[in-house]
């Protein structure tokens, strides 16, 4: 096991417009809150070192740190941004010789930040830790949190608030918006050696190929469906799928104002920056193929000298993607129900659930939960869904039951998130250490019954905040 960072920053052998050398801030008073331990050992770090080796590497940190340079298009309008309040410390190579960049966030001003402080609440900090954790912890691919910290510091934001440190672990931070950038540059040479990079960070197996870059589109195009398909699976709205928060290893990134469906509502939108519904509940896949058209666009000379044949080439692919979504949407809901063989009327029957649940406003998750446990029919209005689906079940193949691996028996509930950050601002941990734990394990059938029910009138969160 390691007691020191095993860095080795490729980025930075990039064009210098790719990044911005930067350093934490300097803070006096920082504390760490959470540490991921199961992570610290999956990086090779030795666990009984992981708190000074962290809190050095913020204080004494070496002259390699930098910030990321991107642009984006948010909510449809493009601007230029970067890591505004976000530092590599590094990319960190594991034991396994596996590449993973070490991010602090919320550590202070970059030459990114526009009118931003750099800083991000505790709140926000410990609110990406609790999601994307949950997310790896579903199967979900996804940035992990290794630890949070306290900075000891009260940033403004509605009033004085405790700030915060999130350490953040990524395959890599590349994102449809690094490209972006690329391709505003007049040097064609800074687009092709940021695809270059990319393949062999992301995909080294297909460099080789004799058309790499189209080989590589379509893998991300892949990433993107299968991703956009789990997110659906637990009923994850990710709230801000703007291009700059779009990342091409296919992790989940930015748990700003995510939430999880309580009740099932398919247009659902909780970010209180998303006044049209841009990133509502069904409309995940759509914007994800709008934002893999933005990616095509920025690599479209590389796929074909031939401009015509370069768009023809990418519109197949981006055509493909409706079938291929469509389909393993079909088969990812038909798992959750338990039903495998074909018939005509799957997709009816799927359909037909999905809108009694939202007429009746049931609980997504906890639906499936009773139709897993044959508790469904205590609904009066499920009577007539519920024959067809016993119909339907005759035509099974045989199969071994792998209960509850589709259907998690727990997800971080937005007025539980909420719950527990407040108590945490107030210093008292333990029932983030609680939810924690539980959600560790969410397809287990040993969750505390509190975690699992969806809120009271009271208690729902009707709106999200970017919490920056
Ligand atoms: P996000 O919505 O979190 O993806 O952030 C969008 C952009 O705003 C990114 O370029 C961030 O780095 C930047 N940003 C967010 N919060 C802050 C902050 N407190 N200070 C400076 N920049 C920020
Ligand atoms: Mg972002």
């Amino acid at each position: 096991m390691l007691s020191e960072w095993n860095f080795d920053n490729s980025y930075l052998e990039l064009p210098q417009i790719f990044f911005s050398k930067t350093k934490p801030n300097k803070f006096n008073d920082l504390k760490i809150i959470l540490q991921n331990e199961k992570l610290v050992e999956k990086l090779s770090i030795n666990k009984s070192e992981f708190n000074d080796l962290l809190l050095k590497s913020i204080t004494n940190n070496n002259n390699n740190c930098f910030s990321q340079a991107y642009a984006g298009h948010q909510f449809g309008h493009f601007t230029i941004l970067g890591d505004g309040r976000a530092t590599l410390l590094g990319e960190h190579i594991n034991r396994e010789n596996k590449r993973f960049d070490i991010q602090l966030k919320g550590s202070g001003k970059t030459p990114y930040s526009r009118n931003g402080d750099g800083k991000g609440t505790l709140k926000s900090m410990l609110r990406e830790y609790i999601v994307s954790e949950a997310m790896h912890n579903l199967n979900i691919k996804t940035t992990r949190s290794l630890a949070v910290l306290k900075t000891g510091e009260k940033i403004i934001r509605n009033g004085f608030e405790e700030g915060g440190i999130l350490v953040r672990v990524a395959k890599s931070h590349i994102r449809v918006g690094t490209f972006q950038l690329a391709a505003l540059s007049e040097e064609s040479d800074n687009i092709e050696a940021l695809v270059n990079y990319s393949i062999k960070r992301l995909q080294p197996e297909i460099y080789d190929h004799k058309d790499r870059y189209l080989e590589f589109y379509k893998t991300i195009v892949e990433n993107q469906i299968n991703l956009i398909i789990e997110w659906q699976r637990v009923g994850f709205i990710h709230g801000v799928m703007n291009t700059d928060n779009m990342a091409l290893s296919g992790e989940t990134i930015d748990y700003g104002p995510c939430a999880f469906l309580d009740e099932y509502n398919p247009k659902k939108v909780f970010s209180s920056i998303d006044q049209n519904g841009r990133y509502a509940f069904n409309n995940q896949p759509k914007i994800a193929l709008w934002n893999l058209a933005r990616f095509a666009e920025t690599i479209l000379h590389l796929i074909d000298k031939d401009q015509s044949l370069a768009i023809k080439k990418i519109e197949d692919v981006l055509k493909s993607f409706e079938k291929k979504y469509h389909e393993r949407w079909l088969e990812m809901m038909k798992n959750k129900l338990q039903i495998n063989n074909h018939t005509e009327n799957d997709g009816k029957l799927i359909t037909e659930l999905l809108d009694l649940m939202h007429v009746f406003k049931l609980d997504f998750t906890n639906t499936f939960i009773e139709i897993d446990n044959d508790q469904i029919s205590k609904y009066e209005f499920m009577k007539n869904w519920i024959s067809k689906f016993e119909d339907r079940k005759k035509i099974n193949k045989k199969f071994d039951k792998i209960k509850y691996k589709y259907n998690p028996r727990i997800i971080p509930r937005n007025h539980l998130v909420e719950k527990v950050l407040n108590e945490s601002e107030n210093g008292n941990y333990s029932l983030l250490i609680k939810f924690i734990e539980n959600l560790n394990d969410p397809y287990s059938n040993d969750i505390i019954s509190d975690f699992q029910k969806g809120p009271t009138e009271d208690e729902k969160v009707h709106q999200t905040f970017c919490g920056t």
